[in-house]
C-alpha cells in the first residue's frame, strides 16, 4: 500500500519491480537508465539498516529520478544528445537526500529534451508512451515519470516543473503530482532549463505518497542561492486534517471555452465532494491570465539561450567530429547535439535578450509576471486554494501536435501561470474522460505544500 508499509524486504520490493522494469519499460520506454546492480546493493544496505532499527520512512523505498537530476557516476542526459556522454561527477541535493534517507534508485527517467515539452516527444531517446492508451502521449516534460509511476514500475519517481511539466504529465497518467514553490526544494545538480521558474518535486500515486517524498527533498541548501531557508513541516502530520470551512476559489478564466466539457463535469463533480467535506466555493479572477503563456515564452527561452550557452563541446558534453577551429567546434557541437525545440527556444530567448529588443520583450514580460502574481495575490485574501483543470484535455495521440509548437505550448495554459507566480500546486486524478484520466488542478499560497496535501489526501 503506496510507499508506507513495509511488508517485503527491500531486496524482494526492488527485485519486484526491476522485473516489471524489465517486463514492461520496452514498450513504454520510460527509463533512459536502469542502475539495476546499485539498486540492489541500496537495498541490501536497506535491510541491514531496518534489521538495526535504524530506519526512516523511506528506508528501502524504491524510487527513480527524472534525468534532469545529476548522479554520481551514472549517466545523467537530460533527455539530449549533448549529455549522451555525460556522467556527473557529483549528486544533486535532492539525489544525496534520496541516499541519506536510504532509498534505492531503481534509474533515471526519460524526459523532454532539457525539459522543453509537453509530450516527452522532444526527447533524443524517443517518445515514452502512456500506459492508459499506448498510442497517446504521457506529458511532459516528466513524461517517464509519469508513466513510470502509472505503469507501477517505481511507487514514487522525481520531476521537474518550469511550466507545468510535473502537473501535466501526473495528469494525463492518472497520478499525482506536486510542484512546490519556487525555492522549497534545492536545484543544486537539477540541470536548468529556466533558473527563476525551475522547481523540482514528488510524483507519486497519492498525496499520502507525495507527502513522504516531500519531506525528504525539501528544505534549505546553502548551495542554491534562491534556496528558503526556512523551517520545514511535517506532511504526513496534517494529512487528514478537517476541511470544515475551507474556502475554494474557482477562478473563471479556468473555466471558459477552451476546456472540454467532460473535464468541466469531472470537475464539479470533485467540487462537489468538497463541499460534502465541509468546502465553500467562491468565483475569483485572474484577469491576466490570459498573458501567462506568451510572458512564459519570452521569460523561458530567454533564460534557457542563457543557461544552455555552457554546452560548447570543450569541457563535457557532446563533441563533434574533426573541428577545424574553434568556432566550428562551438558551432557543429551545439549544431549536432541539440534538437529541434531546444533550438527553437534558444534562438527565441537570444533574440528577445538583444540590444534594442530587451525593453520591448524580456521586461515586458517581467511586468506581465508581477501582474499574475498580484492576481493571485487578490485571490488569496479571499480563498484558501483555487482549484481548476490541470491541462485543456485528456492525454492527445502521438504525433497529434510535433508539428504545431503552438498547439503544444497551448497544453500548459492552466499550469505556467504558477511558476511565473512561484506559487505551489498540485494536480490529484478524478475521473476518466475516453478511457484516459483526468487530473486536476489545486493551487495553493505560498509555502502552503502541507495544507494542499490535506486537500489532496481528503479526496483520496
Ligand atoms: N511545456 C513547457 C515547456 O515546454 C513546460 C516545461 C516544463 O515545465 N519543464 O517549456
Amino acid at each position: 500500500d503506496g510507499l508506507k508499509k513495509k511488508e517485503f524486504s527491500s531486496i524482494e520490493l526492488t527485485q519486484s519491480f526491476l522485473s516489471r522494469i524489465r517486463h514492461y519499460d520496452p514498450q513504454l520506454n520510460s527509463f533512459v537508465t536502469v542502475t539495476e546492480e546499485p539498486a540492489l546493493q541500496q537495498a541490501k544496505a536497506a535491510d541491514e539498516a531496518i534489521a538495526r532499527g535504524s530506519a526512516g520512512a523511506l528506508t528501502g523505498v524504491p524510487i527513480a529520478q527524472k534525468d534532469i537530476f545529476c548522479t554520481k557516476g551514472v549517466k545523467t542526459s537530460c533527455g539530449s544528445k549533448m549529455l549522451d556522454n555525460f556522467i556527473a561527477p557529483y549528486d544533486a541535493t535532492v539525489v544525496e537526500r534520496f541516499k541519506q534517507a536510504g532509498s534505492v534508485m531503481l534509474g533515471k527517467l526519460n524526459m523532454d529534451e532539457f525539459a522543453m515539452g509537453s509530450s516527452n516527444e522532444t526527447s533524443y531517446f524517443g517518445p515514452v508512451r502512456n500506459p492508459w492508451d499506448t498510442d497517446t502521449v504521457p506529458g511532459g516534460s516528466s513524461g517517464g515519470s509519469a508513466a513510470s509511476v502509472a505503469a507501477r514500475l517505481t511507487p514514487g519517481a522525481t520531476g521537474t516543473d518550469t511550466g507545468g511539466s510535473i502537473r501535466q504529465p501526473a495528469s494525463f497518467c492518472g497520478i499525482t503530482g506536486l510542484k512546490p514553490t519556487y525555492g522549497l526544494v534545492s536545484r543544486w545538480g537539477m540541470i536548468a532549463f529556466a533558473s527563476s521558474l525551475d522547481q523540482g518535486g514528488p510524483m507519486a500515486r497519492t498525496a499520502e505518497d507525495c507527502a513522504l517524498m516531500l519531506q525528504v527533498m525539501a528544505g534549505f541548501d546553502e548551495k542554491d542561492s534562491t534556496s528558503v531557508d526556512r523551517p520545514v513541516p511535517n506532511y504526513s502530520a496534517s494529512l487528514d486534517e478537517n476541511l470544515e470551512g475551507l474556502r475554494i476559489g474557482l477562478p473563471k478564466e479556468f473555466f471558459d471555452e477552451g476546456l472540454d466539457s467532460d473535464i468541466a463535469r469531472l470537475i464539479d463533480e470533485a467540487i462537489g465532494e468538497y463541499r460534502k467535506l465541509g468546502a465553500t466555493v467562491k468565483p475569483v479572477s485572474l484577469p491576466n491570465m490570459k498573458l501567462s503563456v506568451p510572458a512564459y515564452y519570452i521569460v523561458a527561452p530567454a533564460e534557457c539561450s542563457s543557461n544552455l550557452a555552457r554546452y560548447d563541446g570543450v569541457r563535457f558534453g557532446y563533441r563533434c567530429k574533426d573541428p577545424k577551429d574553434l568556432h566550428d567546434l562551438y558551432m557543429r557541437s551545439r549544431g549536432e547535439g541539440f534538437g529541434e525545440e531546444v533550438k527553437r527556444r534558444i534562438l527565441v530567448g537570444t533574440y528577445a535578450l538583444s540590444a534594442g529588443y530587451y525593453d520591448a520583450y524580456y521586461l515586458k514580460a517581467q511586468k506581465i509576471r508581477r501582474l499574475i502574481s498580484d492576481d493571485f495575490k487578490r485571490a488569496f485574501e479571499e480563498v484558501d486554494v483555487i482549484m481548476g483543470p490541470t491541462s485543456p484535455s485528456v492525454a492527445f495521440r502521438l504525433g497529434e501536435k510535433t508539428a504545431d509548437p503552438i498547439a503544444m505550448y497551448l497544453s500548459d495554459i492552466y499550469t505556467i501561470a504558477v511558476n511565473l507566480a512561484g506559487l505551489p500546486g498540485m494536480s490529484i486524478p478524478i475521473g476518466f474522460s475516453k478511457n484516459l484520466p483526468v487530473g486536476m488542478q489545486i493551487i495553493g499560497n505560498y509555502f502552503s505544500e502541507a495544507r494542499l496535501l490535506n486537500v489532496a489526501h481528503r479526496y483520496q
